[in-house]
């Protein structure tokens, strides 16, 4: 895939970058090395005043990058502008928390025969990042902010559609005085990859993005016994149960399936509603898809952007067409607007069954599948039965509903009468074909850490 700007909106290719050449690339690994041997040494709290400088600049840039965001993969501008916020309190919170993770934790000496016995937690080198386009800036940045706090030196593979977004990732850490090289991008292809993560100067590597590449990267990872964190698809069960209030139940739904133009891992994808409330939450959930304004995602009054490829756009289209053809009903939405750009229209769908590709895999656009259940216990049986594990929604007033779902759901969160997001404060991670290990929180700091046992003798 070329390394190209290219904007959802018109389909213009805006700027086209060179991949590095075998030796700037090799460069850029040397100077990793080298950083990660001094940086791994620097006070916490010169790291955390770094961290607090980058979120002051980046808070400064709003408007600037989220317009950037906006022409490389085709959100909304004023979600957009929301992705740079919550970056920004990424920042700030691991300039506050950091240091409080990284405090060693004391064990007990008396009973392992030590006059003092404690984990210590240290920075275990430079790490890779492959890194998909959906959220361009938060992405990278709920691995970087982590990484850097905690003394490890990052390399970025971003998707090769927001080389913009790359570069001036690295340009802000560099700016904001953390030391040379400490942060470093690379304009690479997929197929470079598995060079960089075999390389004995890369310690570990985090990977966000498709089930393929995951795959790929964690069979390198294992074969060089290198840590890796995966992030994979996820195809969100969203339980409606009847004592919920539907209306926000369903204004909860939309943007559960819409948000960031439905190009969410953690989007709300398959929608399971008690037969006693089914029939008021289709007409409420459909005639609110329906009334989205689809267009131009520079304009204020849009609520759904382009896709942010032709190909996705296209993958979108084959699986509505799939379903469709083997019996699916489609209730508002499901053809693609004349015009240029790569547009696609929120859509509900009914009379989804196993023989469909989307029973099973994941829709990455705003394509939600409505499914009619007749207790609790059916929906999570559902649930369960998809590969994926991400996120998962239970609307319910029912206490012993709740608990059913917080205990039976195979999901990596359960987000209880709101909707799943991803928040500095808490860990971020899913189960079964969706991943392992967490981002976010100190679970995440600490993926990429060496927790190191210290026993002290008399
Ligand atoms: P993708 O094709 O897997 O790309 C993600 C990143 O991996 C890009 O940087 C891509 O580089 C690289 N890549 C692709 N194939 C690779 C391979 N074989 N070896 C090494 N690197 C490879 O995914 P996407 O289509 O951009 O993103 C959508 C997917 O990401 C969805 O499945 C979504 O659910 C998932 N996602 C998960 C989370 C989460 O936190 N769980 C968050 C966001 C998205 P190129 O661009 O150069 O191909």
């Amino acid at each position: 895939m070329a390394i190209a700007t290219t904007n959802p909106a018109t389909g213009e290719v805006v700027a086209t970058f060179d991949e590095l050449a075998a030796e700037e690339l090799e460069d850029k690994l040397a100077r990793a090395a080298a950083a990660a041997a001094s940086y791994r040494l620097t006070d916490v709290e010169d790291r955390a005043g770094w961290l607090r400088s980058a979120a002051d600049r980046l808070e400064a840039d709003t408007d600037k990058v989220a317009v950037m965001i906006v022409a490389e993969m085709g959100k909304t501008y004023r979600s957009a502008q929301d992705e740079v916020a919550k970056c920004v309190r990424g920042l700030r919170f691991y300039a506050e928390h950091g240091p409080g993770f990284l405090r060693d934790v004391n064990g007990d000496g008396e009973s392992v025969g030590a006059r003092s016995t404690f984990v210590t937690y240290q920075p275990i080198g430079a790490v890779l990042a492959v890194m998909p386009w959906n959220l361009p800036l938060w992405q990278a940045m709920r691995f970087a902010a982590p990484a850097l706090m905690a003394g490890n030196v990052g390399l970025l593979k971003h998707a090769s559609n927001v080389p913009r977004c790359a570069l001036y990732l690295e340009e802000l850490f560099r700016e904001a005085g953390f030391p040379e090289d400490v942060f470093q991008t690379l304009l690479i292809s997929s197929g470079k990859v598995e060079q960089v993560l075999r390389d004995p100067r890369v310690a570990a590597a985090t990977l966000t993005g498709s089930e393929p590449a995951g795959r790929s990267v964690a069979s390198i990872a294992g074969d060089e016994i290198k840590k890796v964190v995966l992030e994979l698809g996820g195809s969100d069960p969203f339980i409606v149960m009847p004592s919920t209030d539907l209306e926000r139940a369903t204004d909860v739904a939309v943007k559960a399936r819409t948000l960031n133009n439905g190009q969410s891992c953690i989007n709300g994808k398959r929608f399971f509603v008690h037969a006693d409330a089914a029939d008021a939450f289709i007409e409420k959930f459909v005639a609110k898809m329906g009334a989205l304004v689809v267009g131009d995602p520079m304009d204020e009054n849009t609520d759904v952007g382009p896709l942010a490829t032709e190909s996705g756009r296209q993958d979108v289209e084959d699986y509505v067409q799939d379903a469709v053809d083997k019996g699916a009903t489609v209730l508002v939405g499901g053809e693609r607007p004349d015009g240029p750009g790569w547009y696609y229209p929120p859509t509900v769908l009914v009379g989804i069954t196993p023989e469909m590709r989307m029973y099973h895999e994941e829709v990455f656009g705003p394509v939600a599948q409505v499914f009619v259940v007749s207790s609790l216990e059916e929906a999570l049986r559902e649930a369960n039965g998809h590969p994926y594990g991400l996120g998962s929604n239970l609307w319910s007033e029912d206490e012993a509903e709740r608990e059913l779902f917080v205990r039976d759901v195979q999901s990596g969160m359960a987000f209880i009468n709101g909707n799943t997001t991803s928040y500095p404060e808490i860990p971020f991670g899913g189960v079964k074909r969706s991943g392992y290990g967490r981002e976010l929180a100190d679970l995440g700091m600490h993926e990429f850490m060496n927790a190191k046992t210290v026993w002290v003798g008399e």
